[in-house]
């Protein structure tokens, strides 16, 4: 291979898709990279996701990378904080303190022609080379707060679920919950038993599936620490009952949709008495249109006397709690925001400046567009992690990541072999990938309703239209004509 020193590799975020990315250019042999992150830990989602209740809605063994296996996960959808002592522990395993820069956050990325090199600048005006870059920033990242009128007026605590802030005590307190998401579903049942009230102000119901969660006894866990093929089997089983059930959440199918309504209602029914309060909690768009929710508590947190659930329109928030339209004024002491996030994988996420000095956002004027979700024509070595069209709505995002971080191993290997200068994906094949995908959005159900799947011109530039199985075979191997080649 060629000279390994001289091919630095940026890394930029140390979630799990930046440290998977660091542990396989290890185990390559390529050790010339830095991890770069802008906050002070490692961990992306699960480092900033603490609030009560925070936990994974996909079965841990398949959350978790294929390559750093876990026997000890203690039930079967690990907490949040679970799941960051697990990447911390697989970042102490393979050492990969040592070439991270925590506090740094990259502001902008230009590359340069000549050199074949992307220069980065971080927030302290450091500026870094790098012959390629490993971008896995995340999708789902920063809160997005919602525009309602008198935010700022609130006299109480007011916190985003994505910034808990642990400091504040809701024991006994009037609690307002705004939004009912996947993140709502998880705080509302946690938080429900020690608050004085809660009122859970509902813009759109969800519809959501019996989880059947359960712990994993000590004698299991053991057992698949010894026999490891066990673990594997237990990762291949939870994976393809995911994907076998995927088409009744993707699919435009009234048929499939109508078993995910008798899922869904059978699992409302098993926890809502009140025939009203049913008809009150259930969706009218169909199902998997939005992200399908995971909870067996959820929706029995109604029955809780302590419960409220608000359906009128909210008119503006006041300093002593919420105004919806029909005049009332419901008083809270804290205010919980479950609004979601700001849709990361459809911008840059900084000034990103490629050849002919054209920005990452110029070429995405028009939606999020990226060969196989991963690289953009007009920004050579520069390998996307989660990016446009690649986010499952069925199954773990980490076959689609791992897939992903293959991809740009073998493009690296490559560059460094052949002492190339640049790959840089060709136009017209990313136009022909692009124009495959959104063909098939057609046939896929997320086109019905509102929600952050989608633009504003409602073209969806977020999830992959198939199967993660298919979306592997088709990444599975780099396609060199694919790209357009420079040598130094
Ligand atoms: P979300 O799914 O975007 O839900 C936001 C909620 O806030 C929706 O109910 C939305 O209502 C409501 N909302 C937003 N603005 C509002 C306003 N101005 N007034 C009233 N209601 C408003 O956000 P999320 O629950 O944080 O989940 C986002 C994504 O993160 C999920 O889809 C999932 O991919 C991921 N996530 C995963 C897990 C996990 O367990 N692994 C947990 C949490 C989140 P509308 O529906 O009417 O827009």
């Amino acid at each position: 291979m060629g000279n390994r020193t001289n091919f630095p590799i940026a890394i930029i975020g140390a979630g799990f898709a930046g440290i998977g990315a660091a542990i396989q250019l290890k185990k390559a042999g390529i050790q010339s990279f830095t991890i770069f992150e802008r906050a002070s830990e490692i961990g992306g989602t699960w480092r900033d996701n603490t609030y009560p209740g925070a936990a994974c809605d996909v079965p841990s063994h398949v959350y978790s990378l294929s390559f750093e296996q876990n026997p000890n996960w203690s039930r079967r959808y690990a907490t949040s904080s679970e799941i960051q002592e697990y990447l911390l522990g697989v970042v102490d395993k393979h050492e990969l303190r040592e070439r991270m820069r925590l506090d740094t956050e990259i502001v902008e990325a230009r590359f340069d022609e000549k050199s074949g090199s992307w220069f980065l600048t971080t927030n302290e005006s450091e500026t870094f080379t790098a012959r390629a870059v490993i971008a896995g920033v995340g999708g789902l990242v920063d809160p997005s707060y919602p525009n309602i009128a008198g935010l700022d007026q609130f006299e109480g605590e007011m916190m985003h679920t994505a910034r808990w802030n642990h400091d504040v005590d809701l024991r006994d307190k009037r609690v307002a919950v705004i939004g009912t998401g996947a993140s709502a579903v998880q705080v509302v049942p946690s938080i429900a038993p020690i608050v004085a009230m809660l009122s859970i102000f509902q813009r759109t119901p969800a519809w959501v599936v019996g989880k059947f969660d359960a712990l994993y006894p000590n004698w299991l866990r053991r057992f698949l620490a010894r026999v490891p093929f066990f673990l594997r089997a237990s990762r291949f089983v939870k994976y393809w009952t995911s994907e076998l059930r995927g088409p009744i959440v993707f699919f435009n199918s009234r048929i499939l949709s109508r078993i995910g309504v008798a899922l869904s209602m059978w699992n409302l029914r098993r926890q809502v008495k009140d025939p009203m309060l049913r008809r009150r909690l259930t969706p009218n768009f169909q199902f998997g249109c939005k992200r399908v929710l995971v909870s067996d508590d959820y929706w029995a947190s109604f029955e809780r006397e302590n419960v409220d659930l608000v359906t009128d329109s909210i008119e503006g928030i006041e300093s002593k709690g919420i105004r919806t339209k029909d005049g009332s004024l419901h008083e809270a002491d804290a205010i919980v925001l479950a609004t979601g996030f700001k849709l990361g994988l459809a911008t840059a996420p900084f000034p990103i400046i490629g050849r002919q000095g054209r920005t990452l956002d110029e070429a995405w004027a028009g939606g999020a567009v990226a060969y196989k979700g991963m690289t953009v024509a007009g920004f050579p070595n520069w390998f996307i992690m989660m990016g446009p069209n690649t986010g499952p709505g069925h199954t773990s995002v980490l076959v689609y990541t791992e897939a992903q971080i293959s991809h740009a191993l073998q493009a690296i290997t490559k560059l460094m072999a052949e002492n190339l200068k640049y790959m840089d994906i060709r136009q017209d094949v990313q136009d022909r990938y692009n124009a495959g995908i959104q063909k098939r959005m057609k046939h896929m159900v997320w086109g019905g309703c509102k929600s952050w799947y989608l633009n504003e011109d409602g073209s969806n530039h977020s999830l992959y239209p198939g199967f993660a199985a298919e979306y592997v075979l088709r990444t599975r191997k780099l396609r060199s004509e694919d790209y357009e080649i420079a040598a130094l």
